[in-house]
């Protein structure tokens, strides 16, 4: 579907008598190719998502060899780089605003929110290590600004939480590339067919 879509671009482009390269090269489209020879890794993540992604790089990062598998041709095609931003509790942009947020209002508002549905000590574990995957971001160059989510929940103005992402997909794209080789992990992209 993707490729049938990134083929058509490209006719239009070169019928309007463009350059198809500029569209290719911007949407990060390229060939992959799978390695000849076995890999070893101490930690295989399937899938580089939002959740793959942070795995990968906090193993990589406690010393672990990482080995990333990915079905997309490319980085930009992954929910995890198109998020509008995350939700997260105690972490240094909410600080910076002087927000006062805390784990217990939270946690109290998301189990009365869903009629206690959930595991309630899943969600206390999400949210008390909500704050690493925001200053994961921060750390390889991701910026934000603590914005009013557009649902309507108790957490505005003074409260805050929704860390709305600055950085543009394209530079997300390359901040996870150069981060995947800052920490040695490495990623292996599914070339063609899946
Ligand atoms: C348009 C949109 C906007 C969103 N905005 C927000 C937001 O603002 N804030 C927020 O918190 N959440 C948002 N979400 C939700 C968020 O994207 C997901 O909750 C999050 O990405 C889930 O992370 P994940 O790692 O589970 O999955 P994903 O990020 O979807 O990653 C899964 C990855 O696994 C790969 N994969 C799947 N099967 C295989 C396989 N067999 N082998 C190898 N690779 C495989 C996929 O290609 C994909 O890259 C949004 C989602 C969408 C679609």
């Amino acid at each position: 579907m993707t490729k049938a879509v990134t083929s058509s671009v490209e006719e239009a482009i070169t019928e309007a008598g463009g350059d198809p390269k500029t569209f290719t090269e911007a949407a990060h489209v390229t060939e992959t190719k799978l390695p000849d020879a076995d890999v070893t890794a101490d930690v295989v993540v399937i899938g580089s998502g939002a959740s793959g992604f942070m795995s990968a790089i906090t193993a990589a990062k406690a010393g672990s060899k990482v080995v990333v598998l990915e079905k997309a041709g490319n980085l930009a095609a992954v929910n995890g780089v198109k998020v509008s931003g995350p939700f997260a509790v105690n972490t240094p942009v909410l600080r910076e605003r002087g927000t006062t947020l805390t784990v217990n209002e939270v946690s109290q508002h998301v189990m009365n929110y869903t009629h206690w549905e959930p595991n309630s000590a899943l969600i206390r574990n999400y949210l008390e290590h909500s704050s690493e995957a925001v200053e994961n971001l921060l750390e390889i160059g991701y910026q934000f600004k603590e914005a009013n989510f557009r649902f309507k929940t108790p957490f505005v103005d003074e409260k805050g939480g929704f860390h709305l992402i600055l950085t543009d997909v394209d530079k997300r794209v390359r901040l996870w590339t150069e981060a995947y080789e800052k920490y040695g992990c490495s990623l292996i992209r599914q070339p063609k067919k899946f």
